[in-house]
């Protein structure tokens, strides 16, 4: 018996992709038009509709309006086998690393994509994206992953690297896991404990405004963090050097800053300003900021540590059990090896 064909809903965030050329500039419009005409033409065993969620260059997303999407897919969970998100590349891998924790544990597949060039315009790359994006919706790939330019992506792992060229995306510190070539759809062997959840899965849009990043550089002076808790910050992720460490001596030393900020209870967790490796205490100048309570998250992206970060602040105030979850692995964001 044939079986009936797999819904698919389209949530169109907007981004490039949907954008025009308006007096010489990029500009959100509503693409709905062109991207229905490109879903027409999708003839596999497959059943697609459209939902426009928002029109946003997606520079100016934020948290609360990024969660138009989840609630846009929680609403249609029951409904829809998967779920392709349309957004913009600029903040694209926040959107994955906020959705991975809203929707954690998610059974169905949600793939984010967006495009370099508008849909409209000849030779974008809009077209390859949906088409193998809504591919992989239509496979048991739990839980959000990004497509972009040939390659399957977690997507609390991905990062923006390149501003002009259609391989914008990549997981640096993870294997991609999956692509596409001329002939077949590849999903990649060896992820499926990131790919496939084994709890039920557990909804919750959660985030906190009160977490700032900061990237170290030479001459880092600490009298700008102690602005954070006077506003009523609660949380930081420090962009460090290398291995992640940060300095603990002159005049610019850190350590005493952060002393007063986790003694106030501000939760500090440090990812490392490399592409590619992890934070791992391994100098003098780690060991003194561990032995200060902060949390080296190995090998997560500062995208990724914000948004957890961010959502772990949103549904708790409780600060050891914050702490407990920040160094773990909850959703896939970092790898896990023994020390
Ligand atoms: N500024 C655009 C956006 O993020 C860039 C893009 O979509 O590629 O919406």
């Amino acid at each position: 018996m044939n079986q009936p064909p797999k819904k698919i809903l389209i949530l169109d965030n907007g981004g490039t992709v949907s954008m025009k050329r308006i007096c010489g500039s990029l500009s959100p419009v509503d693409g709905k038009e062109d991207i229905l005409k490109l879903i027409y033409q999708i003839k596999s065993p497959v059943e697609i509709d459209y939902l426009k969620v928002n029109s946003i260059d997606s520079t100016n997303l934020s948290p609360p309006v990024m969660k138009l999407i989840y609630d846009a897919i929680v609403k249609n969970y029951s409904i829809y086998h998967g779920f392709v998100v349309l957004t913009g590349t600029d903040t694209l891998a926040h959107v994955a690393s906020f959705l991975s924790f809203w929707l954690l544990e998610i059974h169905s597949p949600v793939i984010i994509t967006g495009s370099q060039k508008p849909l409209n315009e000849l030779g974008s790359d809009a077209p390859g994206n949906i088409y193998y994006s809504i591919l992989f919706a239509r496979e048991n790939i739990p839980g959000v992953s990004v497509f972009f330019w040939q390659k399957l992506y977690i997507g609390n792992r991905v990062t923006k690297v390149d501003s002009r060229g259609f391989d914008a995306f990549d997981s640096p510190k993870h294997p991609p896991a999956g692509h596409v070539d001329a002939f077949n759809l590849r999903i990649h062997t060896g992820l499926e404990h990131y790919l496939r959840p084994q709890k039920k899965e557990n909804f919750t849009f959660a985030w906190s405004p009160h977490v700032a990043v900061v990237k170290l550089y030479p001459g880092f002076n600490p009298e700008l963090l102690k602005i954070l808790p006077q506003m009523g910050y609660r949380g930081l992720i420090i962009e460090a050097f290398g291995l992640g460490n940060l300095p603990n001596e002159g005049e610019y030393s850190l350590e005493e800053t952060v002393k007063e900020m986790v003694d106030k209870g501000i939760v500090i967790g440090v990812c490392s300003q490399c592409l590619k490796g992890a934070v791992q205490v391994e100098y003098e100048t780690a060991r003194r900021f561990e032995d200060l309570k902060v949390i080296f998250l190995r090998d997560i992206t500062p995208e990724a540590a914000y948004a957890k970060l961010s959502y772990l602040l949103g549904i708790s105030e409780n600060m050891e059990w914050i702490r407990i979850k920040l160094s773990e692995s909850i959703a896939g964001e970092m790898s896990i090896w023994d020390e």
